[in-house]
């Protein structure tokens, strides 16, 4: 991870921080080197919600309570170490329409997780909804904080999430790593974009390696690929509005990314190809460890079962060894309990 990793048409993309703004900028060539310069503001629906206008044709909100949102607050107020879930008091129809995420200043303030293709996107799956990206993995990998904050929760999750970090950022966001093989942070600490916080594993409900990766904000998921590309390791932008609408399953960054026009050309098609039915694999991987392991023990129960009599067996002694009774023993060998089992013999159990 170097500084080059923030290519040049990304810092392009990052003025565009409002989608809807995009098309304007991109018919006026060069708006980044304009001096960018309030200019006035505007009212809204929401009386803490402000509309900023720059010099540089550029506009964002302004929230009035703005102060509260950013404050160091953030990482004492609402901070649950035991429970995944911290806004519990908090809806969805309580956060604003749009919401302005300051991710980086500099460069090195981000590290990508862990750089590689997501073979199983954000959304619905089946009758599931996957509420983050999972990307493949070699067990013992180091994963990296994305970015700086504090360390709200690290521990064995057994709700699925096996080994479990959430970090919170300064800017309220939160990103979630699970199936860590163990955590290498404590809740409590802080940590920095590319602090090692634990490493790739296949803890919890996890059909193989791969680390899941969830970005929330509120305990809101959205999909994580609206702010990093993992396959480059690339962040998208240097601020995020994060529109209320992200808010849902059924929400992808693929197609928020593609409004954006041509600069993400390059990303559509590393992504587009794994949008449509699941592969084989995904469908196997989605087989839960533990299902898998049920399945191995409920056939090997019907498998048949074999001892090899040692001097000192006896009937009873082996009914216990296997669980099992003296009188199946018989019946599965055609034998009865007088019967003289000579050493070396082969007797079925099962
Ligand atoms: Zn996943």
């Amino acid at each position: 991870m170097g500084y080059c990793r923030i290519a040049a048409p990304l810092l392009l993309a990052a003025m565009a921080v409002f989608p809807g703004l995009a098309s304007a900028q991109r018919s006026v060539p060069h708006l980044e080197d304009l001096p960018r310069r309030a200019l006035d503001t505007l009212d809204t629906d929401d009386e803490n919600t402000k509309i900023v206008i720059y010099t540089n044709n550029t506009w964002s909100y302004y929230y009035t309570d703005l102060d509260r949102r950013v404050d160091k607050s953030v990482y004492h107020d609402h901070w649950v170490t035991d429970r995944v879930f911290a806004y519990t008091d908090i809806q969805l129809k309580d956060l604003p329409p749009v919401m302005e995420l300051k991710l980086i200043e500099r460069y090195e303030d981000f590290h990508a997780p862990i750089v590689g293709k997501v073979y199983s996107k954000y959304g619905r799956r089946g009758r599931r909804n996957h509420k983050g990206v999972d990307i493949p993995l070699q067990v013992g990998e180091p994963i990296y904080a994305a970015f700086a904050g504090r360390v709200r929760y690290a521990r064995f999750n057994s709700g699925g999430f096996g080994n479990l970090v959430i970090i919170r950022h300064e800017n309220g966001l939160e990103t979630w790593y699970a199936h860590l093989s163990r955590c290498n942070v404590e809740s409590g600490d802080y940590v920095s974009a590319g602090t090692v916080i634990g490493f790739g594993g296949s803890t919890g409900r996890s059909g193989g390696p791969h680390l899941h990766f969830e970005t929330r904000y509120y305990d809101q998921n959205f999909d994580p690929e609206h702010l990093i590309d993992f396959e480059t390791g690339d962040l998208r932008y240097h601020t995020f509005a994060l529109e209320k609408s992200y808010l849902n399953i059924y929400s992808r960054a693929s197609e928020t990314l593609e409004e954006d026009g041509e600069d993400y050309e390059r990303m559509l098609l590393a992504t587009s190809d794994a949008d449509g039915e699941l592969t084989s694999e995904e469908i196997v991987n989605n087989i839960t460890a533990s299902e898998q392991a049920a399945i191995k023990r409920e056939k090997a129960k019907t498998d048949p079962l074999y001892h090899t009599i040692k001097r000192g067996d006896y009937l009873g002694k082996i009914a216990r060894q296997y669980g099992t009774t003296v009188k199946k023993l018989c019946q599965l060998n055609n034998i009865t309990e007088d019967t003289i089992i000579r050493e070396g013999r082969k007797l079925r159990v099962r």
